[in-house]
């Protein structure tokens, strides 16, 4: 899928930002990080997300809970929630194995 820059209508480029990935113009300086993005009208199909997900700085700071990895079956996982369709759809919860041997990454 491509983003569009509102600025120049160039498209944008999805790269790896200091805290989160972010889509960024090459011909203006527009950023848009991804996480405020997944609110627009535009939204990453699920497949993009689980690949912006990939990325080690986005399990940064997120919570963790008791819930069984189905890999290892270790009791718990770091888990968010992100809109990954439209607002009128509940969240899709992320979750990855709190045991780094396994770092096994799945959704509800
Ligand atoms: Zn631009
Ligand atoms: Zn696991």
């Amino acid at each position: 899928m491509l983003v569009f820059c509102p600025v120049c209508a160039n498209v944008l480029v999805v790269e790896e930002g200091p805290n989160c990935y972010r889509f960024g113009c090459h011909t203006c300086p527009y950023i848009q990080n991804i996480t405020r993005m997944v609110k627009y009208r535009k939204y990453p199909k699920l497949k993009e997300v689980d690949d912006v997900l990939g990325g080690a700085s986005a399990w940064e700071n997120v919570d963790s809970t008791q819930e069984t990895c189905p890999k290892c079956e270790h009791g718990r996982a770091y888990f968010m929630q992100i809109q990954t369709r439209s607002a009128d759809e509940p969240m899709t919860t992320f979750y990855k194995c709190c045991n780094v041997e396994c770092a096994h990454r799945w959704k509800d």
